[in-house]
């Protein structure tokens, strides 16, 4: 069955670093198991210098957001989608837990949705709940309406183009904390019932938050993930190749 590990950059990298990165990718890709299906996302400034290389490697490239708007139009400082598919972007993170916390709201986020799957572009809708929110006992709910909310504005007919579910707790990433691998589960479980009653039974489920070579076995080996999607752990090739080579 297929694993997928995308890598978010975040505001991190170089020139240096995106060369190296090309590099070590050149040589490290043929030892990748064939179920493993990985992506990137890059800074948006280093998606043309990493389009041609990821594209011959078969590693897909990524953005890590993108506007609300469907059309060009006076938005200083905004990538459309339309753009990135231009650019040869494979899928595009929407939702991220620092986004969210930047001020992007449910709408805008759903509006994100509709526009990127509408440009044929690939989606990783990022939802989970902050350490306040699993203290609370409101986890199930505020996924509950992250799912509902974000993937309302993507009934687009989907061709080619797919939607990945990351539960990624806010609480995980970045810290070094993973949930429990019962809890992690059962979070999970809770996340795939409620896309098949929005009949998105065939949507990957990805985790994110703090995963490393080390934990990544683990966390397949007890869960139904399809897939990881990797912060710190995806900006040194070192890393990020040998998280691949380390899924089951
Ligand atoms: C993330 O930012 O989506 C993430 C999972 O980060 P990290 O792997 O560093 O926890």
């Amino acid at each position: 069955m297929i694993k997928w590990i995308f890598g978010n950059w975040k505001m991190f990298g170089s020139n240096r670093h995106v060369q190296h990165f090309s590099h070590f990718a050149a040589k490290e890709r043929a030892h990748i198991p064939s179920h493993v299906h990985m992506g990137i996302a890059p800074p948006a400034l280093y998606i043309p210098t990493l389009q041609n290389d990821l594209q011959q490697l078969g590693i897909l490239l990524g953005s890590q957001n993108c506007s609300a708007h469907p059309e060009e139009g006076s938005f200083t400082g905004q990538i459309s989608a339309q753009m990135l598919k231009d650019a040869q972007v494979d899928f595009v993170i929407i939702g991220h837990s620092e986004c969210r916390t930047a001020g992007e709201t449910e709408n805008l986020i759903a509006q994100k949705v509709k526009t990127a799957l509408e440009a044929q572009l690939n989606v990783i809708l990022c939802v989970g709940e902050t350490l306040d929110q699993l203290i609370a006992g409101q986890r199930d709910d505020i996924l509950t309406h992250q799912i509902t909310k974000g993937l309302s504005g993507g009934k687009v007919h989907l061709k080619d183009q797919q939607i990945f579910l990351a539960y990624e707790p806010v609480w995980a990433i970045g810290t070094g904390r993973i949930p429990e691998v019962d809890a992690l589960k059962e979070t999970l479980a809770f996340c795939r019932a409620l896309l098949n009653t929005l009949n998105r039974n065939d949507t990957p489920l990805l985790y994110g938050g703090s995963v490393t070579p080390d934990n990544i076995r683990h966390i397949f080996e007890y869960t139904h993930a399809d897939g990881v999607l990797v912060g710190k752990a995806s900006l040194q090739p070192e890393d990020f190749f040998q998280l691949a080579r380390n899924c089951p």
